[in-house]
């Protein structure tokens, strides 16, 4: 790709489960179109331990469903390209060009499934210790906190479901919410509530992280009774929602308060004709794999018929241009 534009009919952006299940309609749809992502493919499935909610699939853990993912969609003759995307442009004719660390790629549709990066608490310490106590990712670093304490700091499906993941090496896991309620899946606040080494700091922020080298405490405020306190802990696992990968497009999509792409519900188009968006960048009220691949699928499907449109009215209009230079005498 590093010798010129290559054109396509379709761009997947991010190979997570909304990526690879597009990738994997496209290719049955024998579409021309190509998959970029730098990273190993599977996205978030790569920092989940097991997958019990999508449905057909007991349980399987999130890494073996991404290769079975990447396996199956890859399969059917999209290409997949390793680079990162740095731009996308719309021209006026609604050709989409987009750039890579590879080199640019053309095409009329782009679906963009680039997902979202952990949301950071902005408090002091938490830079400061990123990688020294400081952790987004249970599964990744999980195993360096053996009989150690740790704290979970959110209350939505992640938090509680990654606290609970946790405890297999923690000496214990508190799980630090700001509200009285959770935001997470009953199931999972049940399997939490069940764990003798989970407990729970309810109505509570975290104001900072302290420590020397590493992660020694953290100094929390109760939010309704403004009382401080400080929790001994080795690390802090933040799972405080995510950031929507939506930096990329040099053009104005219509998004949410939150920065997520407000698509069509029946095609998952976005503002910008031939710019769909999937899985974790689409505002929606839930972020499951089941709904990524679901949206995806549509999206696709959306994208081929839109793109099929596209060649229909350039044709047209070259012929339009044709006969006018006929009739005209050119
Ligand atoms: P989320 O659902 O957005 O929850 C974020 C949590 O962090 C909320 O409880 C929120 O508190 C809290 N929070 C946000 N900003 C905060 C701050 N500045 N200080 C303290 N707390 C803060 O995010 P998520 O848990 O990462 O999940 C993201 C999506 O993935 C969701 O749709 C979720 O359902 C899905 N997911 C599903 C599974 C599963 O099905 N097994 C697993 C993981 C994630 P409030 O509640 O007060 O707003």
């Amino acid at each position: 790709m590093a010798d010129g534009a290559r054109t396509f009919d379709i761009i997947i952006i991010g190979a997570g489960p909304a990526g690879l299940a597009a990738a994997l309609y496209a290719g049955r749809n024998r579409e021309n179109a190509v998959l970029v992502e730098a990273k190993a493919p599977g996205g978030q499935l790569l920092n989940t331990e097991l997958v019990e909610d999508y449905p057909g699939i007991k349980s399987i853990l999130g890494v073996d469903l991404a290769a079975a993912m990447v396996d199956q969609a890859l399969s059917f003759g999209t290409e997949m390209v390793p680079a990162d995307v740095t731009r996308i442009r719309a021209g006026t004719d609604g050709m989409k060009t987009v750039e890579t660390t590879d080199g640019t790629v053309r095409a009329p549709a782009v679906i963009i499934t680039a997902g979202g990066n952990p949301r950071k608490l902005g408090i002091p310490g938490e830079a400061e210790f990123a990688g020294r106590g400081v952790s987004y990712c249970a599964i990744c670093d999980g195993a360096f906190f053996r009989d150690m304490p740790l704290a979970v700091i959110g209350g939505g499906d992640a938090a509680v479901e990654e606290g609970v993941f946790l405890t297999r090496y923690a000496s214990r896991v508190t799980i630090i919410h700001r509200r009285d309620q959770f935001r997470a899946q009953g199931i999972l606040i049940e399997e939490a509530k069940g764990n003798a080494k989970v407990d729970f700091i309810m109505d509570t922020v975290v104001e900072s992280i302290r420590g020397n080298e590493k992660v020694k405490s953290l100094s929390l405020r109760n939010v309704k009774t403004g009382e401080a306190s400080t929790l001994n802990v080795s690390g802090a696992f933040i799972f405080v929602g995510f950031v929507p990968n939506t930096g990329l497009v040099d053009l104005h999509i219509d998004h949410d308060k939150a920065g997520y792409y407000i698509t069509d519900p029946l095609t998952m188009m976005t503002s910008v004709p031939g710019i769909f968006a999937a899985g974790d960048v689409r505002s929606q009220l839930t972020r499951q794999i089941s709904t990524a691949v679901g949206d995806a699928t549509t999206a696709t499907i959306a994208a081929a018929t839109w793109v099929k449109e596209w060649h229909r009215n350039r044709q047209d209009t070259a012929v339009e241009l044709a006969d006018d230079m006929v009739s005209g005498g050119v």
